[in-house]
């Protein structure tokens, strides 16, 4: 038995509370366990409690309870901290209540692990984005003890409409491999592609929501479930180049502006080129490009920012276009793909105006099914391609957003429970929001000084 010496407060700070932050409560034993770990036994030290039932003082000792509550490892052993508290009598005879336990924010009734232990939990798998599995073997509790206290932290995340928006990004997400299943009456296979969309504050990041699908249904059903207020303070929206997510914006933010973000758009052009690439190379020669076709070889040269190239690079293009490039088709796309990007870097609607009439030409000159594809996706976007110039609000916090939602993804091997994954989302980017916040205000109060 330890003395009691021990446990007595130092510095206002007692042993117990100390190792496992329980104030009120004395060390009064210790133990190493035969099979490793250690068991910790500590009492209250309070004697009068307020009864729940009636709130009048006891001091009257009923009988000991033992509480087990795993605790935070100690020097890499599991703890195990029996508390000793008293049942109470309620001496107040009109009470209802004729005994009671002492309960506190610490250790509330019937706690299986402390308060701290919890918080570690969360913070492992949250923000060290570590799997629930590992961490719950690490600190040596049960699975559920782990996802239990994420969904107690997610129970309160605060709510969508409490955040103020201006700039929304929707984005989607395959959230798992994509499965067949067999139609039962038809006895066809049907390809399903498990898809998740994210609504993410286009300006700090932080993910807002997550929906099922990526279908206009869900997308503005989670918009009009946000209140009136919500949804009119969205000014602008930015999406990929989606018709769903298109009309689904119209139909619930009528007055929000669409953006169409311009990497997406740059992506198409690039396609565009690799696929004219790739047709002539089938036609020049009748296989898929080889190592020693110049074209083949420079493949991603082709797709760099023609304006950003060295003298050098630009010699070896010319170079490729050359040898490579007998009927001019390729070097056609890439100009597409070069007045492409020119519009897109454009900062007022005249100059964009001017640039789309320049892709024009080279569309027409160019005149290939890959280029005027291209052609018919910008003019059917025009309108949220000059909200994009003049707003310059881009999909880039979201699509960062997304880089993390995939992260959880990976660690945890995929997800049978939709409320699980959605809730690690969401609660690790509300924390990485704060933290980032607070950063950022001590940033400004330093500067400040
Ligand atoms: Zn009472």
């Amino acid at each position: 038995m330890i003395e009691h010496m021990c446990s007595q407060p130092r510095d206002g700070r007692d042993a117990a509370s100390i190792v496992f932050d329980l104030p009120g409560y004395d060390v009064v034993d210790a133990v190493d366990l035969p099979l490793g770990g250690r068991r910790v036994v500590v009492q209250a030290r309070a004697r009068d409690e307020a009864c729940p039932g009636c709130g009048v003082l006891s001091a009257r000792v009923h009988a000991w309870a033992r509480q087990h509550v795993t605790a935070l490892p100690c020097g890499g052993d599991a703890v195990e901290v029996v508390v000793r508290k008293p049942r109470m009598v309620c001496a107040e005879p009109a009470c209802p209540r004729r005994t009671f336990t002492q309960a506190t924010d610490e250790l509330p009734l019937r706690a299986r692990c402390s308060r701290r232990l919890r918080e570690q939990l969360v913070e492992a798998v949250v923000d060290s984005g570590r799997a629930v599995g590992e961490v719950a073997a690490a600190f040596g509790v049960a699975w559920w003890t782990v996802q239990n206290a994420i969904d107690a932290a997610a129970v309160t995340l605060p709510d969508a409409d409490t955040v103020a928006v201006r700039e929304l990004g929707i984005d989607e997400h395959r959230f798992a491999r994509a499965r067949f299943f067999r139609e039962p009456q038809t006895r066809s296979w049907r390809r399903i592609e498990p898809w998740m969309s994210t609504f993410v504050d286009a300006r700090t990041g932080q993910v807002l929501g997550v929906v099922d699908g990526r279908g206009s249904t869900g997308i503005q059903s989670w918009l009009e479930q946000r209140s009136l207020s919500w949804r009119e303070g969205i000014k602008v929206v930015a999406i990929d180049p989606s018709a769903p997510f298109r009309a689904a914006i119209t139909r619930a933010l009528p007055r929000a502006r669409v953006a169409v973000d311009h990497w997406h758009l740059v992506k198409l052009a690039n396609q565009a080129v690799t696929t004219v690439r790739q047709r002539v190379s089938r036609e020049q020669h009748g296989r898929r490009g080889r190592k020693n076709d110049p074209v083949w070889a420079h493949r991603m040269l082709l797709l760099r920012a023609g304006d950003r190239l060295s003298l050098r690079a630009l010699r070896r293009l010319q170079d490729v276009f050359d040898r490579d490039d007998p009927t001019d088709e390729i070097s056609a796309a890439w100009a597409v793909k070069e007045h492409t990007r020119m519009l897109l870097a454009c900062n007022d609607i005249e100059s964009a105006t001017t640039a789309r009439g320049q892709l024009g030409i080279a569309v027409l000159a160019a005149d290939m099914p890959e280029t005027w594809t291209l052609w018919n996706t910008i003019n059917a976007w025009w309108d949220e391609i000059e909200t994009f110039i003049t707003t310059g609000v881009t999909n880039a916090r979201t699509e960062a957003a997304n880089t993390g939602v995939k992260h959880i993804k990976r660690t945890g091997r995929g997800y049978r429970n939709h409320d699980h994954y959605q809730a690690r989302i969401l609660l690790r980017s509300h924390r990485r929001t704060r933290r980032r916040r607070t950063l950022n205000q001590q940033g400004t109060t330093l500067k400040c000084e």
